[in-house]
């Protein structure tokens, strides 16, 4: 069983790639982002802890997010998986590594989304204008990034220090061109 980590900074390109992939491959996806955005839409107690956070641009303790992950690939073991936004620090791939060997999943493969900041920047600027996230504003855009560098960005190295990572440029291109090379990658994996 494969497990596919899509890895990027805030605005790199996840969430839109993940649905081109997804057309053509049978993944079991989870967005962590996308679950915390539902659950503040449906005012849980979870939702109403993780509004403030999110509007700050930090992330949520990784106790609650690994939770989250557990139990979505217990549901869905047996698939392959396409996580998107996960992991997020050190602690939290350590945990999916756990559960992964738990279930005798195999290694996680991450795929990098590479984009420059100065471009991810005008990107989530250009997305707050159309899908009006509160949490895409130049302020919070920047703590984004602060908390990517400080605390994300050791995710990668985690991951090319075991194997198993790849970088693509995420930047250069339309999404459907960008998919096309992440489709060969992900063909190879
Ligand atoms: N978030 C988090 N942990 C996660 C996923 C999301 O703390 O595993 C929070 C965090 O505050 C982040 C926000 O939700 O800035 C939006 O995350 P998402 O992945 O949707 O946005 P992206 O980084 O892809 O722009
Ligand atoms: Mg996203």
């Amino acid at each position: 069983m494969r497990n596919i980590i899509l890895f990027g900074a805030p605005g790199a390109g996840k969430g839109t790639q993940s649905a081109i992939i997804r057309e053509k491959f049978d993944f079991a996806y989870i967005s962590t982002g996308e679950i915390l955005r539902s659950e503040i839409k449906n005012g849980t107690q979870l939702g109403k802890q993780a509004e403030e956070i999110i509007n700050r641009g930090e992330l949520v303790s990784d106790s609650i997010i690994v939770g989250m992950i557990q139990s979505f690939i217990e549901k869905n073991n047996g698939k392959d998986l396409l996580l998107d936004g996960f992991p997020r620090t050190v602690k939290q791939a350590e945990a999916l590594d756990g559960i992964l060997k738990e279930l005798n999943r195999g290694e996680a493969k991450v795929v990098e989304l590479a984009v420059d900041k100065d471009v991810l920047m005008q990107r989530l600027l250009k997305r707050a204008e159309i899908e009006g996230r509160k949490d895409d504003n130049e302020q919070t855009i920047r703590e984004r990034f602060n908390q990517y560098d400080k605390k994300t960005a050791a995710v990668a190295d985690y991951y090319k220090q075991k194997g198993g990572y790849i970088s693509i440029d995420g930047q250069n291109g339309t999404p459907e061109q960008i998919s096309v090379k992440l489709i060969e990658v992900l063909e190879k994996l």
